[in-house]
């Protein structure tokens, strides 16, 4: 399984080494791939087992986008991992879905990892669950689903860093849907913790969780790690 940890705007350099440390002596005994995308900032050549990504880059080699980092800037740390359409980007940041396509392309075309996020907001959701699909389609417009590095993370907007989350039938039903889109691994993000992780991964197509606030702490994150093996080992 996919155990994957967003940092988003948290942590030192400092304090990013020693999470990425104490992560990676955990994830080296374990069978799962183990992914972490710490702040730009503390983007590194890390020595790990684990796979460090980016949070986001912008579309080219380099050139004059203030704010941005570029191809260049991940190549220097030989980052091969991006995470494409989250929804702190979508709706926080205003990326439409037309750029986040173009932004795939170009990673698609470098020969990236891409970790694309979809979900809806809350809004959509109460509308029912023909608007959330078609809601998550247009999500997919531009997106080449059939990628073979493409790892695809259904977040609902809603459960994000709120301490709530869609019921285990219906992350179940959700992704039976998005499995019919894509082949891709599938994730489930949106207020995992260490408290509800395990039941997630026991899910039908469910391969994996993206984590954010739990996944701050290192020890948190570690459960998951062993929550995955534990479930492999009794054959999810
Ligand atoms: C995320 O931002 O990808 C996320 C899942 O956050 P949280 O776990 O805090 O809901």
């Amino acid at each position: 399984m996919i155990i994957a940890a967003n940092l988003k705007t948290n942590f030192t350099r400092k304090e990013t080494a020693s999470y990425i440390e104490e992560v990676g002596k955990y994830a080296q005994k374990s069978a799962q791939k183990v992914m972490v995308f710490p702040a730009m900032t503390s983007l590194d050549n890390y020595l790990t087992p684990l796979t460090i990504g980016s949070q986001n880059a912008y579309p080219t080699l380099n050139g004059a986008f203030t704010g941005e980092i570029g191809l260049e800037q991940l190549q220097e740390f030989e980052i091969k991992t991006i995470l494409i359409g989250h929804s702190e980007r979508r709706h926080i940041l205003g990326e439409s879905q037309a750029f986040i396509a173009q932004k795939f392309e170009y990673f698609k075309d470098q020969g990236f990892e891409i970790v694309y996020c979809v979900g809806e907001p809350k809004e959509v959701r109460e509308a029912g669950s023909e608007a959330t699909l078609e809601y998550i389609a247009k999500q997919y417009e531009g997106i080449d689903t059939t990628y073979d590095k493409l790892i695809i993370a259904y977040e609902p907007v809603w459960a994000i860093g709120t301490g709530l989350t869609p019921t285990l039938k219906d992350i179940e039903t959700i992704h039976a849907e998005l499995k019919k889109k894509s082949t891709a691994p599938l994730l489930y993000g949106g207020s995992v913790k260490i408290t509800n992780a395990k039941d997630f991964l026991a899910l039908d197509n469910v391969d994996g969780v993206l984590v954010g606030s739990a996944a701050l702490y290192a020890e948190h994150f570690c459960t998951m790690i062993e929550y995955a093996d534990e479930l492999e080992n009794e054959n999810k």
